[in-house]
């Protein structure tokens, strides 16, 4: 059963319990140098900061996040001495993770099966070795995690270009790349055309397959404001959850006071999983029936393919409308006035939209949807993909993708005076298979746990263990660790709290929110060993091992970070005069073509996109099961065993149930189950032992975590065009053990 909010002292104790738990003192001063103009930037998610900071601009996971970095726990030589490899394939991702900061570079040694410390000249010897010793570059991939600074993936992007491959896979891949490929093709970028400022002149913000309460707290605090000064804020999430009913700021010593809770949605709606498309169908299709005033102006000088779009819309029948989302019609009409009835207009949304096969058709869905009365390119209005990853945007931004556009190639080339490969890389899901096939042999991961993170665990894990090397550049031992290749260096760096310094001082990096907004961090905290590295000058101490500095002084562009940022300045428009514009509280907008209605598309317009609606047909018994996170969770680092909002303590392997299904399964909450998927490939899946828990969702729906069900996912179970895993749509059945 939800909790009715989220926040209050429920959110207080949690904090204070895990800061004791960690490193109570180092965390509560460094804490209010989070999110502050000369501090350093929230690990955790890419909300964006308020133009004036109060005193304390975190979260409940912000403060999880950094006393997770700021623990006293090492995972020192001494861990990796008293437990093989094998031994610890055997723990959980907690106990993994928990073992503390990692102090100094660790190989893989397979005769004793333990890790064993090297040096950093060594471990960087080892990596050109191999990387030099393929017979293709392609065979190599470079991964990214949304935690990576833009200065570091700027260098990580150089090096891998430099080296001839596009292999670039990100955590994008598996999460925004429907966003980034639905808004491409509909406005020309693929990124979020909203302001926080915009948030304060919304009427309506409609909030799609997104859960703030546990993803990206702060935001909370927005819609919070916006629900008191009368805007309406629509849910689309088949599960109740918390955050999305009410909020008790704990930042408000008068709601903490009086204990008074916040009401968040005005609406709140429960479509079937993967009913989103066919919901917001339902909508267009009554403001066309109903004849509701269009922007016409806008329709008409702006956009392409209406036409086109409203001949779909007006042929797909109600009936079908009613049967894919789920809803009952009276609510779709509703959710249709209250846009019928705003000029101004925001959509959010996250995983829930993109993690089908229909991905990018959902997003192009929301887009049609805004642009019906023109709501992109003005204020109070636009479009609001929440971000998951702290500068999982940046990173794009400053070239960590596997499909780069020429003008980009073209410029790194001019400035680093090398031949840039043309040929497109590899994506998450398409690297796993070339692991398999032994077509690719080295993987370096910057950041993130690819292992955990990815579908398909069992076939990830083989894919891996196939590798010649895995590298991963890492602040805590992972899963991603202890599968590893037949050689294997865990390279350990700074965190984002910790004082980065180099030959002309301490340094700053960079990083870029979900609303664009570039700004400065700086990490105040003393690293958690002497031995640790900086992202940047890991990736050049392996590119000098690599290449050597004849064509690149990487030694220069480590000793002061200015140089890297004068570099990307050089090569993507948008950062002129970098380094002074980061100097500025806040940082700098980055130009947003969308956000001004300039449409860099197929038809120099923005488009009304004519997607089918998908037909969903599951057998009896058999459901739709999405994975989501629990709220002691970020991503894949797991902080605790307990999901507050949702009522769960100590545990992990639940499955949440509609309570009709129970019944009908004959299953109770002291039960435990087999779960069987049904994937595209034939092949069934199974992970087992999972509690059977009653919560609010549709009937034929349900919810668990990952990444204990990532085993469900096929490979081939990705959205079209975008590739990205269907983690929200898996078609299963229970089994009672
Ligand atoms: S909302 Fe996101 S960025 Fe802000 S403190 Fe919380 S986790 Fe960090």
């Amino acid at each position: 059963m939800s909790k009715e909010y989220a926040g209050g002292w429920g959110a207080l104790k949690s904090s204070m319990k895990f800061m004791q738990r960690e490193a109570f003192a180092k965390s509560a001063k460094t804490l209010f140098k989070m999110n502050q103009p000369k501090g350093f930037d929230c690990p955790g998610c890419a909300w964006p900061d308020p133009k004036e900071t109060s005193m304390s601009e975190f979260c409940e996971n912000g403060v999880k996040a950094l006393t997770y970095e700021t623990t006293k726990k090492r995972a020192s030589s001494a861990t990796f001495m008293n437990h093989t490899v094998t031994e610890m394939q055997s723990w959980s991702d907690f106990k993994l993770e928990d073992q503390g900061r990692l102090t100094e570079p660790f190989v893989y040694n397979d005769l004793s099966d333990k890790y064993e410390p090297i040096s950093w000249d060594d471990a960087f010897a080892i990596i050109a070795k191999e990387l030099k010793a393929l017979d293709n570059p392609d065979e190599a991939l470079f991964y990214t995690s949304g935690r990576t600074s833009n200065e570091a993936a700027f260098l990580y992007q150089l090096m891998g270009r430099m080296y001839g491959t596009n292999n670039f896979p990100d955590c994008s891949n598996l999460c925004h790349e429907s966003t980034g490929v639905g808004m491409g093709e509909s406005v020309g970028i693929g990124k979020g055309t909203v302001l926080l400022d915009d948030f304060e002149k919304a009427d309506a913000i409609y909030v799609f397959g997104q859960n703030p309460g546990t993803n990206h707290p702060r935001m909370l605090a927005e819609l919070q404001t916006a629900a008191k000064r009368g805007c309406k804020i629509l849910s689309f999430n088949p599960l109740v959850e918390a955050g999305l009913k009410g909020f008790i700021h704990p930042q408000d010593p008068v709601g903490m006071g009086l204990n008074k809770v916040s009401p968040i949605s005005s609406h709140y709606y429960q479509p079937l999983i993967g009913g989103d498309l066919a919901a917001i169908r339902g909508m267009i299709k009554h403001l066309f029936e109903s004849g509701v005033k269009l922007d016409e102006a806008f329709i008409e000088e702006h956009c392409s393919g209406f036409d086109e779009y409203k001949a779909l819309v007006e042929s797909v029948s109600w009936e079908e409308i009613l049967r894919e989302s789920g809803l009952p019609k009276a609510q779709i009409i509703e959710a249709a006035e209250v846009y019928a009835n705003s000029d101004r207009v925001i959509a959010c949304w996250a995983m829930g939209l993109t993690q089908h096969r229909h991905g990018v058709a959902n997003i192009q869905e929301v887009i049609n949807l805004l642009l019906l009365k023109g709501n992109i390119g003005r204020e109070g209005a636009g479009a609001c993909p929440v971000r998951g990853h702290s500068n999982v945007q940046g990173d794009r931004t400053v070239g960590i993708t596997e499909f780069p556009k020429e003008d980009f190639l073209v410029k790194l080339e001019q400035e680093f005076d090398f031949t840039a490969p043309r040929k497109h890389g590899l994506s998450a899901v398409h690297a796993i298979e070339a692991m398999e096939k032994g077509e690719a042999k080295v993987f370096v991961g910057m950041g993130g746990n690819f292992a955990s993170a990815t579908p398909d665990t069992e076939k990830t894990f083989k894919a891996m263990q196939s590798c010649e090397l895995t590298v991963h550049v890492s602040t805590h031992l992972n899963r991603s660790h202890v599968i590893h290749g037949k050689k294997a260096l865990i390279l350990p760096c700074i965190g984002r709290s910790e004082k980065d310094l180099q030959a002309s001082g301490l340094q700053s990096v960079t990083v870029e929110d979900s609303m664009s907004m570039v700004h400065a961090s700086t990490g105040s905290n003393e690293p958690a060993s002497t031995s640790l590295k900086s992202e940047p000058a890991i990736v050049a101490g392996i590119s000098k091992a690599l290449f050597g500095s004849e064509k690149v002084d990487w030694d220069g562009l480590i000793a002061n970070y200015a140089n890297i940022r004068n570099k990307i300045e050089a090569v993507i428009p948008g950062f002129d005069q970098y380094n002074k514009k980061i100097q500025v509280p806040g940082g700098f907008h980055l130009r947003n073509s969308a956000r001004l209605r300039e449409w860099k598309t197929a038809t120099d317009k923005a488009r009304f996109i004519s997607n089918e609606l998908p037909a969903h047909n599951l057998e009896e018994g058999q459901l739709r099961l999405m994975t989501m996170r629990s709220h002691d969770q970020y991503n894949t680092t797991i902080y605790g065993m307990d999901d507050r909002y949702r009522g769960i303590k100590n545990e992990r392997k639940v499955i949440f149930l509609n309570e009709t299904d129970m019944k009908n399964f004959g299953l109770t909450e002291s039960d435990s189950v087999r779960i069987t998927s049904y994937a595209s490939d034939g092949v069934q899946r199974s992970v087992e032992g999972f509690r059977p828990v009653k919560y609010d969702i549709p009937q034929n729906c349900a919810g668990a975590y990952f990444p204990e069900t990532n085993p469900l996912v096929g490979l081939s179970d990705h959205a079209k065009r975008s590739f990205t895993p269907m983690s929200k749509f898996i078609v299963v059945r229970l089994e009672k053990l």
